[in-house]
């Protein structure tokens, strides 16, 4: 009894800014760039698609911290600040010499990190004067997050829904429509996009790039009134993310521990910017501090370790500014993994600029070894993890047992991106033995990489 489970910080010990890593950067980001011109993009292209401020944060380089808005903060207190738990169980299932800590982002009533960003992307546009949003979601969770935040302010939603994810979750839509949002498989016959997309290939599943250029069309075609929010790869979005850090930092000074190893799982690297970012800055001030950032992806979508640094379009219709990315080409179609919210083509500029200069590392986990983990985790302790999560569990896992194996002590920290228990048909799956591999062939990979124009 006499041990700390769970390291807790009060409401009134929430962080009050974000934390903006470019402001720190050894080497900043290279400019997004406007696809006509070839220019660096700037806020007042960007803002005909996101809010003014939101645009502005996406360039901002110089400003280490930047305030909460106290209306963000007050929606934040629903379910912040997130517990730091040290996962006890685990360690003992593994007979680990590491200590294993989590941040448990699947608290929030989502049940994922992503309402961090979706409530002050919606708190900015309605107070710009915006009646409506619009996004795209893989798995749920980020439409469900801004149906939720939308929702709070006042504002109209609509979600285009990755088909793949909108027939394998119907109760991830329900919940967006019980929030008021409307909903729409992606591709769509509403769209340009998606009409082009169903009529060259019939059978499409959908992936985050199509359903982006879906929402991205809408929002274009009436800027005024309509914005468009996204839940993952801009840098505004890590940056709303960074509380996770910022609040982990704290409770791991309460747990007497600092990381030498922080993992997360990475779709378009929120979630990770938002849990590395705060120990990151340390690591820039202090080159004696040795701590190792673990980018995990599905091995079927794997740009930090195999994609290629360059030029890319965010989505598949090249819609987006041109983001200097780490990517699989925007015509990649990854297979249809049950982690949906990681079936990405690219990583954000800043993520994309540490991962090149050798701040980030990624490790690649196959279908199953992410369940085997997730079973692992929750017999442990208790929760079940949302897929995505899964993976960055199993790189702890891997981690983990390589100290057992090397009889050291590490300190071990993972981001809990969310929860699994919108997500039992592909434990269903899994458990009932019907779950393959996706492996990616270099043929594949490079069939894509290939068709990309060389920009720079
Ligand atoms: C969306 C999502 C992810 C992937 O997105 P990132 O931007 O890479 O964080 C990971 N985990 C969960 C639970 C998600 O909902």
């Amino acid at each position: 009894m006499d041990y700390t489970k769970k390291f807790l910080l009060s409401e009134q010990d929430m962080p009050r800014q974000w934390y903006n890593i470019a402001a720190d950067m050894p080497v900043k980001p290279l400019p997004m760039l406007n696809p006509e011109t070839r220019q660096p993009v700037t806020a007042d292209e960007l803002s005909v698609l996101f809010s003014r401020e939101a645009s502005l944060q996406e360039l901002n380089m110089t400003d280490r911290f930047i305030d909460i808005p106290n209306e963000v903060l007050d929606l934040y207190k629903i379910w912040r600040c997130t517990p730091l738990v040290r996962a006890y169980g685990l360690e003992k299932a593994l007979d680990t010499p590491a200590h294993i800590y989590f941040k448990n982002e699947s608290v929030s009533p989502v049940g994922s990190h992503k309402l961090n960003s979706s409530i002050p992307q919606a708190f900015y546009c309605k107070a710009e004067g915006t009646t409506n949003v619009t996004t795209e979601t893989g798995a749920g969770q980020w439409g469900t997050a801004l149906s939720y935040a939308g929702k709070a302010f006042g504002l109209e939603v609509a979600v285009y829904m990755v088909k793949v994810s909108f027939e394998q979750k119907p109760y991830r839509r329900n919940i967006m429509q019980s929030y008021g949002a409307t909903v729409i498989a992606s591709p769509s016959m509403s769209t340009r996009a998606g009409r082009e997309i169903i009529t060259k290939y019939p059978n499409y599943a959908g992936s985050l790039g199509t359903a982006i250029s879906e929402a991205v069309e809408l929002a274009r075609t009436t800027p005024e009134k309509c914005k468009y929010c996204l839940g993952s790869t801009m840098s505004h979005v890590s940056l709303h993310q960074t509380i996770i850090g910022l609040e982990a930092e704290k409770q791991m000074e309460l747990a007497g521990e600092y990381p030498d190893i922080v993992v997360a799982c990475f779709g378009g690297g929120s979630n990770f910017s938002g849990i590395a970012f705060p120990f990151m800055r340390h690591s820039f001030a202090d080159p004696s501090l040795k701590t190792r950032f673990i980018a995990a992806e599905p091995s079927s979508c794997p740009k930090i370790t195999r994609g290629v640094f360059q030029y890319d379009f965010g989505d598949q219709k090249g819609y987006t500014p041109l983001i200097p990315m780490f990517t699989l080409g925007h015509a990649f179609a990854p297979a249809s993994i049950h982690a949906g919210g990681l079936r990405y083509h690219g990583a954000g500029s800043i993520v994309s600029q540490l991962a090149k200069d050798g701040w980030i590392e990624g490790a690649d986990v196959d279908q199953l070894e992410a369940f085997d983990a997730a079973l692992q985790f929750a017999r442990a302790e208790a929760i079940i993890p949302a897929p995505e999560s899964s993976h960055a569990i199993a790189v702890a896992i891997r981690e983990a047992l390589k100290c057992k194996r090397d009889g050291v002590k590490k300190t071990i920290l993972f981001n809990l991106s969310g929860h699994g228990l919108m997500d039992m048909a592909s434990y269903d799956r899994y458990l009932s033995g019907d779950l393959k591999n996706s492996p990616l062939t270099d043929d594949e990979l490079h069939t894509s990489i290939d068709s990309l124009e060389k920009i720079i």
